[in-house]
């Protein structure tokens, strides 16, 4: 702990991470589900009409257009299940756009069965921007144009004889269909990325407190829901500032204020990242030093509340001296933190009555 940290105040809550916790449904949950259905959609409907055309393949005896078909349907139904099981789209939604991208200029170059291919193949396209997403969206959206003006340009072997009025036609709609469903895309990611901005926002106030910029009680709570799978040992340390209702009626509500956001900020900076600080309420702040035990605690606390009782806390003209008193007690994961709290809040109770400005735990009263 030293003075030097103290003036050189900045707010570290500022920075803390809280995009993890979690409250209802994420705007990354819902662009997920999006995703799924979107492919979950394609590979049902598209399955339903490539099974019928490589049954007729098979009977027609086209063996290669049957294989390629079977390749395209186990391919996807693959990506699509692993995306579903892992619950995870990035690598999946990817490797789906490529094979769409691949199989419409396929059924755009050979015609597919009697020159229909490329109606398919436009209902493809859009398909395929979608499930690739804005920045693989317009790489395969390009190279599915360059590639299908190459393969008319140089002539390719397979390509399907379209008729000289077709081909111009072919690829204005092409572009149309490629430009159109980019648009549809960037517009959807601004919209997600607007409400990302908003939800992150509002997830962050509603876990801050306003005053003092540490995390408030309910942002406490849901840091705790994370450490309860580990279940591991962490001492809890209840603060009260003492005198503090003589703070607001000798200097008024406003400097009582500053004080309080003074002290949070002395609370942050002397601690380490990863014990929390929260402001339970009032003038009251609460402490958790996961892997500690209240042995441990008790000097690191001790220190802060020296701390407090050396500074003055400097405003206009005024200069005020403050303490606090805290209770301490150790828990054993989430569930017992109410317990323990309690514990804590009645060693408060001991250090006020005791003479305040002093840290009680279970061992000794300092
Ligand atoms: P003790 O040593 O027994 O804790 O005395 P105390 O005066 O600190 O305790 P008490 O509970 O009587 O008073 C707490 C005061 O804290 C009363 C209330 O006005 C003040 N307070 C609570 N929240 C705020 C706040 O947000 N801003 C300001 N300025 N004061 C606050
Ligand atoms: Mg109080
Ligand atoms: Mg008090």
């Amino acid at each position: 702990l030293s003075i030097n940290r103290w003036n050189a105040i900045v707010c570290k809550t500022d920075g803390r991470d809280l995009s993890s916790v979690q409250l209802g449904s994420t705007p990354e949950q819902i662009e997920l589900r999006r995703t799924l259905v979107l492919m979950r959609f394609f590979a049902v409907s598209g399955n339903l009409i490539m099974v019928p055309f490589a049954l007729l393949a098979v009977w027609q005896g086209i063996w290669i257009r049957f294989w390629i078909l079977l390749l395209v349907i186990c391919v996807i139904t693959t990506l699509v299940v692993t995306a579903h099981v892992r619950q995870q789209t990035r690598l999946a939604r990817v490797a789906l756009a490529l094979v769409l991208c691949l199989f419409a200029l396929h059924l755009t170059v050979s015609g597919g069965q009697d020159g229909t291919g490329v109606y398919f193949a436009f209902t493809l396209i859009p398909m395929m921007i979608v499930i690739a997403g804005w920045r693989w969206g317009q790489i395969l959206g390009g190279l599915y144009t360059l590639m299908l003006i190459a393969a008319i340009l140089i002539d390719w072997p397979w390509l399907y004889p379209y008729t000289l009025e077709a081909v111009p036609r072919l690829i204005a709609a092409t572009l149309f269909i490629v430009l159109l469903s980019l648009l549809i895309e960037w517009t959807h990611v601004q919209s997600y990325l607007a409400i990302k901005h908003t939800a992150d926002v509002h997830r962050k106030n509603s876990l801050t407190d306003p005053l003092t910029g540490l995390m408030n009680r309910l942002g406490l709570e849901r840091q705790l829901l994370k450490w309860e799978q580990t279940a591991q040992l962490a001492t809890v340390a209840l603060i009260d500032i003492d005198h503090f209702k003589a703070v607001n009626d000798r200097y008024g509500h406003d400097v009582g204020d500053r004080v309080l956001s003074t002290f949070a900020k002395v609370l942050r900076n002397n601690l380490k990242e990863s014990d929390s600080v929260c402001r339970w309420g009032g003038e009251e702040f609460v402490l958790v030093m996961i892997g500690l035990t209240e042995a441990e605690a008790l000097p690191i606390v001790d220190e802060l509340r020296k701390l407090i009782a050396s500074r003055r806390f400097q405003f206009d003209e005024h200069n005020i001296g403050l303490t606090f008193s805290a209770g301490l007690a150790a828990f054993n994961g989430e569930s017992e933190f109410k317990r323990a709290l309690k514990l804590a809040d009645q060693r408060v109770y001991q250090a006020k009555s005791s003479g305040r400005n002093r840290v009680v735990s279970g061992d000794s009263g300092h």
